[in-house]
């Protein structure tokens, strides 16, 4: 199943607790603005290369549209298209006032020097900058992207229109970036698992957990699970998988993955597959890499009786059904990363009144915000008798479908 069919019918099932009728259905389905780029850039080789850029513009009944740009090979239409309309709910849930969007670039990063890199990144922006802005649609980082690519973006979107740091988020702290942003979506990640587990009585130390991916979510998700006590028994990169009973040594992980900018060779642990590392033997799977992982191939290997979606997207709809007859609690991605967006909107916020906050408050404000939605989508599931997932769908839809009404159509 298409990424955007899979977000369409998460969206159908809470629209029908809603009794929601077609028409308004279809409206808040359909991208407000789909743009897509050509990006032609030579290579270090002297080499033309033409690349497709993508932004899709969701909605912006609550505010400006935002969302993260993403620089993979998978990267197309349908898959930005999805992730724009999964910004949609997942502002919305967190009560944050934006709109959804989404962009990217068909490329693979891994293989592009840095110059490469900058330049393919400028032209995207040349090719954008008229859509994009800190009141209309504000970037930020996902897959592939990082506080320096959002740096050129500032850089570049800002010779057209003019110093403004509010136009981009998760630049780097000395360049208008807020402290804690990098660290926020794999830490919202720790916080909700932490509070799930609260929430069923559940103890961190009695809770064994396996995390796929160790890029910017999987690093910052781990390391703050491990502060929390969670027992992290297996890792995992593209490189693939390492797995370890007792416990793998999480700040010896990290050290590795911060030297090598990969777990690729990191011998702490038991080299595994990352398909095996899905279907282990542990309390709580967090897939924080790639989309489409957990599908009706391998659901019911599947082990775990808590799965917190730190990647977009992780689990296919037949395979969600699956795990919730099967009593699996999976904290839905438009809240178990919604981390990374909420501290996106402090940095905003900070750029636009000129004020900087401390680590400290924004770790505060995060962890309220967190709070908050998650006690309503636990309370909206228990009344409803629903998944998370369509009880932070119900929410999401209803305050979006809402402003959309008052705003008037
Ligand atoms: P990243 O590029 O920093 O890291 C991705 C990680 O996944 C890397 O460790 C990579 O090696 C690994 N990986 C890639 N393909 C893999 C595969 N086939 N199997 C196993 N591992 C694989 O990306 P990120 O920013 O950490 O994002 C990860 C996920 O979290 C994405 O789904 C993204 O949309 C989502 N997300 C990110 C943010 C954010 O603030 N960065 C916010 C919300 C959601």
């Amino acid at each position: 199943m298409k990424a955007f069919e899979s977000t369409r019918l998460y969206f159908e099932r809470a629209a029908d607790q809603l009794d929601m009728d077609g028409s308004m259905r279809k409206l808040l389905l359909t991208p407000k603005r789909e743009v897509q780029v050509q990006i032609a850039v030579e290579m270090d080789n002297g080499e033309i290369d033409t690349l497709i850029g993508y932004r899709v513009q969701h909605d912006n009944a609550r505010g400006p549209m935002k969302g993260g740009l993403r620089f993979h090979h998978d990267v197309d239409l349908d898959e930005v298209r999805s992730l724009a309309t999964l910004m949609t709910w997942k502002t919305a849930v967190v009560n944050i006032p934006y709109g959804g969007a989404k962009g990217g670039i068909c490329v693979s990063p891994r293989g592009l020097s840095r110059k490469e890199l900058e330049r393919i990144t400028r032209k995207f922006i040349d090719e954008i900058h008229d859509v994009i802005g800190p009141d209309t649609d504000i970037p930020a980082p996902d897959m592939g992207t990082n506080a320096e690519v959002m740096s050129w973006i500032r850089n570049q979107w800002e010779k057209f229109h003019g110093f403004n740091p509010a136009c981009i988020t998760g630049k780097p702290v000395e360049a208008y970036g807020a402290e804690g942003r990098e660290e926020a979506t794999g830490r919202g990640v720790g916080i909700l698992a932490f509070k799930l587990l609260n929430r069923i009585g559940r103890k961190p130390a009695e809770t064994t957990v396996a995390i796929q991916g160790f890029g910017n979510v999987g690093f910052h998700g781990a390391k703050f699970m491990h502060e929390s006590d969670f027992p992290i028994v297996a890792i995992s990169d593209v490189t693939g998988a390492y797995y370890r009973e007792g416990g793998v040594d999480i700040p010896a992980a990290l050290r590795y993955a911060m030297a090598n900018h990969s777990l690729e060779g990191f011998d702490g642990a038991e080299r595994i597959s990352n398909d095996e590392l899905l279907t282990l033997e542990v309390d709580m799977l967090v897939p924080a890499a790639i989309g489409g992982v957990i599908t009706s191939a391998n659901v019911n290997d599947v082990k775990a009786s808590i799965i917190v979606e730190a990647a977009n997207g992780p689990i296919s709809p037949d395979a969600d059904e699956n795990l919730f007859e099967r009593g699996v609690i999976v904290l839905p991605d438009i809240l178990a990363n919604a981390g990374g967006v909420t501290v996106s909107y402090f940095e905003w916020v900070q750029n636009l009144q000129y004020y900087r906050w401390g680590l400290n408050r924004v770790r505060q404000e995060l962890d309220r915000v967190l709070a908050d939605a998650f006690e309503q989508v636990w309370q909206v599931a228990a009344e409803r008798r629903v998944s998370l997932r369509t009880a932070a769908y119900v929410i999401a839809i209803e305050r979006v479908h809402r402003a959309t009404v008052l705003s008037g159509i």
